[in-house]
C-alpha cells in the first residue's frame, strides 16, 4: 500500500507525536511509523520533568487538560549534603517560572489520545521499517499486520530514539559525534508510597548520588547512583531500601517513605550529540539526534524544544515557501542541545561520586554545593536552567497562540 504526505514521521515518542500534533494543527499531514505497540509505548516508565516552557506549549497545543489537571507544579527542589537539606526557590529566582512533574507516559498518552482523534495515520507495531531516498524522494517502508506499506513525502522527521534508524541512515563521515559515557548509571524504582516531600530531592552523598522523585500523590520515584553495568538481581528491595536510607536520610529525620516496588531498572547514563541534525530532506530530533544524562532532567524536554522549531520551519515552507527556518533547524537546535548538555554534565559531576576521586574531590564538590546553596547567583543560575531557557521560538512564530 502506498501512502503519499507531506512529512512521514519516523516513531511514536514524545519527538513524533508532539510534531505530528504541531503538523496536525497547521493543517500539515503526517503518517507515524512506530515499530513498537500502543501499550508498550505508553507503559515506558521514563521522564517525569516538564519544564515550564514544555507546559505551556502543551497547553497552547489543546493536549494540556490532564496535565492541569494531574501535573504536579513544583516550585522550588531541595539539594542535600551532608545530611542537610537547602531548598532553591525556582519561582521566586525566575519570575514565577516553575516545573510540572507528570510522567512522560502520560504525555504519550494525552498525545496518542489527541492523534487518534485527527483521523490521522499512526502505525503501531511497524516491522523492518526502513527509509530512503532522504536526498530528493523521501520513502518510508514497513511491513503492517501482513501487508507492505511505502509512505512517499516531501520530508522525513527521525524521531525514532537513541537507538533507531534514521541517524544510523547517515552516510558515515556526514555526521559528527560528540560522545561522553559516565562511569555509573541509575537505578530507578517506583514505589507505591506517598511523597514525603512535596518537591524533589537531589542528594550528594560520600557513597553515591541519590534522587528522591514522585509520579503522583500515592507513588515515589527513587533513583540511586550504581556502576553502569549493575545487574538489577544485585538489588533486592531490602537492599535497596537500606542504600536509600543511608544515602537521603538528613539530619532533621526526613526519608522517603517507603512501600511495595512496582518498577525497577538500571539505566547506564552518558551524552551524545550527533551534528548535524539535518540530512538532506530528513531531520533529526529529541534521543535520535541527543542525549543527556537524566540528572538535569532536560531530555524530553529537549524533544519538545526540537519539534516547535521543527514545526515552525515546516509550517514556513508550506504556508510562505520559506526554506531559511528548514535552514536553520540544525543549527538552532543544537544552541540549545549543547546548553542542556553543559548544565546535565555540571548537575552529574557535582552530585555524583566519581570511581577515581580522592578526598580533594569530595571537598570541592562539597564547597561547589556549599557556594550554590548560599549564593543568591548560583540559586538563580541553576533555578533559570532548570525550569528552562526561554524557547528559541515563539509560539506566535510556530502558529500557537499564548507562552
Ligand atoms: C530512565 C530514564 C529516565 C529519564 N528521565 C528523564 C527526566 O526526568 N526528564 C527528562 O526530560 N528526560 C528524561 N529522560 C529522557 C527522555 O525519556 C527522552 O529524552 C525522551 O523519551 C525523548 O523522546 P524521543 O521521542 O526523542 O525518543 P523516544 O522516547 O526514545 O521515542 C522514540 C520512539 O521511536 C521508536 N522507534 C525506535 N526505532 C524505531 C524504528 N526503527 N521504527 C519505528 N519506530 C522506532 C521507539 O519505540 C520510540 O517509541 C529519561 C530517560 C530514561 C531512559
Amino acid at each position: 500500500m502506498i501512502h503519499q504526505t507531506q512529512v512521514g514521521i519516523v516513531g511514536a515518542g514524545p519527538a513524533g507525536l508532539l510534531l505530528g500534533h504541531l503538523l496536525h494543527l497547521h493543517g500539515i499531514d503526517s503518517v507515524i511509523v512506530e515499530n513498537r505497540s500502543r501499550d508498550y509505548v505508553i507503559d515506558r516508565v521514563r521522564a517525569g520533568v516538564l519544564e515550564q516552557g514544555t507546559v505551556d506549549l502543551l497547553i497552547a497545543m489543546g493536549v494540556g487538560e490532564r496535565l492541569t489537571r494531574c501535573g504536579l507544579r513544583h516550585n522550588g527542589l531541595y539539594v542535600s549534603f551532608q545530611r542537610r537539606r537547602h531548598r532553591i526557590d525556582l519561582a521566586e529566582l525566575t519570575g514565577g517560572r516553575a516545573i510540572t512533574v507528570y510522567g512522560q507516559n502520560e504525555v504519550v498518552r494525552d498525545l496518542i489520545d489527541a492523534r487518534t482523534g485527527t483521523g490521522r495515520p499512526l502505525f503501531f507495531e511497524a516491522e523492518d521499517v526502513s527509509i530512503d531516498g532522504t536526498d530528493s524522494s523521501p520513502v518510508i517502508r514497513f511491513r503492517h499486520e501482513g501487508g507492505e506499506h511505502e509512505v512517499r513525502c516531501d520530508y522525513i522527521a527521525g524521531c525514532d530514539g537513541f537507538h533507531g534508524i534514521c541517524r544510523q541512515s547517515v552516510p558515515h563521515g556526514d555526521l559528527t559525534i560528540y560522545e561522553r559515557t559516565y562511569p555509573f548509571g541509575w537505578l530507578g524504582i517506583l514505589a507505591e508510597a506517598p511523597p514525603s516531600c512535596d518537591e524533589l530531592v537531589y542528594t550528594h552523598h560520600e557513597r553515591g548520588f541519590a534522587l528522591f522523585s514522585m509520579r503522583s500523590t500515592s507513588v515515589t520515584r527513587l533513583y540511586l547512583q550504581v556502576p553502569p553495568d549493575e545487574p538489577i538481581e544485585n538489588w533486592p528491595d531490602d537492599a535497596i531500601w537500606n542504600e536509600m536510607r543511608t544515602r537521603m536520610t538528613a539530619a532533621d529525620g526526613w526519608a522517603p517513605n517507603e512501600g511495595r516496588i512496582i518498577q525497577k531498572s538500571v539505566t547506564p547514563m552518558r551524552s551524545f550529540v550527533a551534528a548535524p541534525m539535518r540530512h538532506g530532506r530528513m531531520f533529526l530530533a529529541g534521543d535520535a539526534a541527543h542525549i543527556v544524562p537524566p540528572t538535569g532532567a532536560k531530555g524530553l524536554n529537549l524533544a519538545a524544544s526540537d519539534v516547535l522549531v521543527l514545526a515552525r520551519a515546516l509550517r514556513g515552507f508550506y504556508d510562505q515557501g520559506r526554506t531559511d527556518w528548514l535552514d536553520e533547524y540544525s543549527d538552532v537546535c543544537l544552541r540549545r542541545t549543547w546548553r542542556a548538555q553543559r548544565f546535565s554534565w555540571w548537575m552529574t559531576s557535582t552530585l555524583h561520586r566519581f570511581p577515581d576521586d580522592g578526598p580533594f574531590d569530595l571537598q570541592r564538590q562539597i564547597a561547589d554545593l556549599d557556594y550554590l546553596t548560599g549564593s543568591r547567583a548560583a540559586m538563580t543560575s541553576l533555578a533559570e536552567q532548570y525550569v528552562g531557557l526561554p524557547s528559541e521560538v515563539s509560539f506566535e512564530s510556530a502558529g500557537l497562540s499564548g507562552g
